[in-house]
């Protein structure tokens, strides 16, 4: 069962703390998390679990991975590409349609799929008659049954003939990269977008239908300061946002080149990134949004503020979400599909995902055999970062016991009965404290961005 979260306050933001309990780890929207993923499974074995998992499988989502946007934001992580050759788009979707019927060809007349989510990149990047026949092509091939849509969206791109595309493919969810509505701050991170441009993207995606509407917003950036995100959090409430997903700007440069035009010495300390962390948790309770997980907020009616309070809520590749299917195909290049017993990524470089499809091969590339034990610490994790507590059995608390002593001897968590509770001023903490049942975690730095 979900607890409610509180209002709260955070934990003080002595730098000693922070130092000690905000310890980098993945984001854990899958587990064993992707960096473990290895080519080493072959293509056969994947196939095979693939077939065998499908075997019974009846509820299922999709998601279709874009990978081009009209121009690249300097922060950015994404595997995505400038949107500006033709020939490479076209060849692109092409490859696109043809996985489609390759995975759609595997399933049972069992299937139905509940789902279906676009992201990327950015879908709008593309041309809305491209995007038709994509959709097309996928109610062609898969077994849907009245399918809650999504779709990430970019506002630069978000034209007024978008609108009919988004009420034919019936989108009631939509996302948008806000980010900040700061002038100075859009120009430190290379995305330009002015209000006016959110103002047209919000009336488009309304009068198109769309019911549940998030911004992503971030704290952290170059130059930020406390007052730069009030007033981006008061002029996302005013502008209606539903959902609204708050990120840390994690800098690093060393995983993401992008990130080197980025002057790394406007950067906000750990203590002021915490305390934006804090605003934005204070700031968006207060105006009437239910905290989601770590880093969500949702109007009390929204299905994922719904899902939150009625212990539904569920963490996937696309963040927390209300999508509890079993089952999620990924396609496109670098998309992960998750069975109960695999993970499976696509081929990253788009020449090798358009090869492998030229020769009708699933471009699978990477995968990760799930074990009983990592199912066992997988749920844990999920239910810690979703409820903030979880069950766990004596072997598992064993042998994370090293990593959550200290948060247990300062009450951040605690142990009832059978169950560690997160404190509700500790959710800042929250992945740091998940990543104890995590054995795969790597502790160097370098390679994971901090919690907050
Ligand atoms: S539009 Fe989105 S996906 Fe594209 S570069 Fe910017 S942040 Fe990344």
């Amino acid at each position: 069962m979900a607890r409610a979260l509180a209002v709260h306050t955070m934990l003080s933001v002595d730098l000693e703390q922070i130092k000690k309990y905000n310890v980098p780890g993945p984001r854990y929207t899958s587990y064993p998390p992707a960096v473990h993923f290895k080519p080493e499974l072959g293509l056969d074995y994947v196939i095979n679990q693939i077939r065998e998992n499908n075997r019974t499988t009846r509820d299922l989502s999709l998601y279709f991975h874009l990978p081009f946007c009209k121009s690249l934001c300097w922060y950015c992580g994404c595997n995505t590409a400038a949107a500006n050759k033709a020939q490479r788009l076209a060849t692109y979707l092409d490859a696109l349609h043809r996985e489609i019927a390759l995975v759609a060809a595997q399933l049972p007349a069992s299937a139905r799929v509940r789902r279906i989510a676009f992201g990327g990149g950015s879908p709008n990047a593309l041309n809305p008659v491209d995007f038709i026949r994509l959709f097309d092509e996928l109610v062609l091939h898969f077994p849907l049954e009245e399918p809650v849509v999504s779709i990430e969206l970019v506002p630069r791109a978000l034209t007024a003939e978008w609108g009919p595309v988004l009420r034919a493919i019936h989108a009631t969810r939509a996302s948008m990269g806000v980010q900040t509505f700061s002038p100075g701050l859009q120009q430190a991170i290379g995305r330009i977008q002015p209000t006016g441009m959110i103002e047209h993207g919000v009336e488009v995606l309304r009068k198109a239908g769309v019911t549940s509407m998030n911004f992503d917003l971030m704290y952290g950036l170059p130059g930020q300061a406390r007052p730069d995100l009030e007033s981006t959090l008061q002029l996302t409430a005013g502008f209606g946002a539903d959902r609204i997903a708050l990120f840390g700007y994690a800098h690093v440069p060393h995983l993401i080149a992008r990130q080197r035009r980025i002057d790394a010495s406007a950067l906000p300390g750990p203590q002021e990134r915490f305390r934006m962390a804090e605003l934005g948790y204070e700031w968006l309770a207060a105006a009437g949004y239910r905290p989601v997980g770590f880093d969500h907020f949702a109007k009390p009616a929204d299905p994922l503020a719904r899902a939150a309070a009625s212990g539904r809520l569920h963490r996937n590749f696309q963040g927390f979400t209300e999508d509890g299917a079993p089952v999620l195909l990924g396609l496109g290049a670098s998309a992960i599909s998750s069975f109960p017993t695999l993970l499976a990524q696509v081929e990253k470089n788009s020449g090798r995902y358009r090869m492998s499809l030229s020769q009708d091969r699933l471009p699978i590339a990477h995968g990760k055999a799930r074990s009983a034990d990592d199912r066992r610490r997988g749920a844990v994790i999920e239910e810690l970062l979703c409820h903030g507590r979880a069950k766990v059995c004596r072997p598992l608390l064993d042998d994370a016991w090293e990593l959550l002593a200290p948060y247990l001897d300062t009450g951040l968590c605690e142990l009832e009965g059978e169950y560690l509770v997160i404190a509700d001023r500790a959710v800042a903490y929250a992945r740091s404290i998940a990543a104890a049942f995590d054995p795969y975690r790597q502790h160097s730095p370098r390679r994971f961005s901090s919690a907050v």
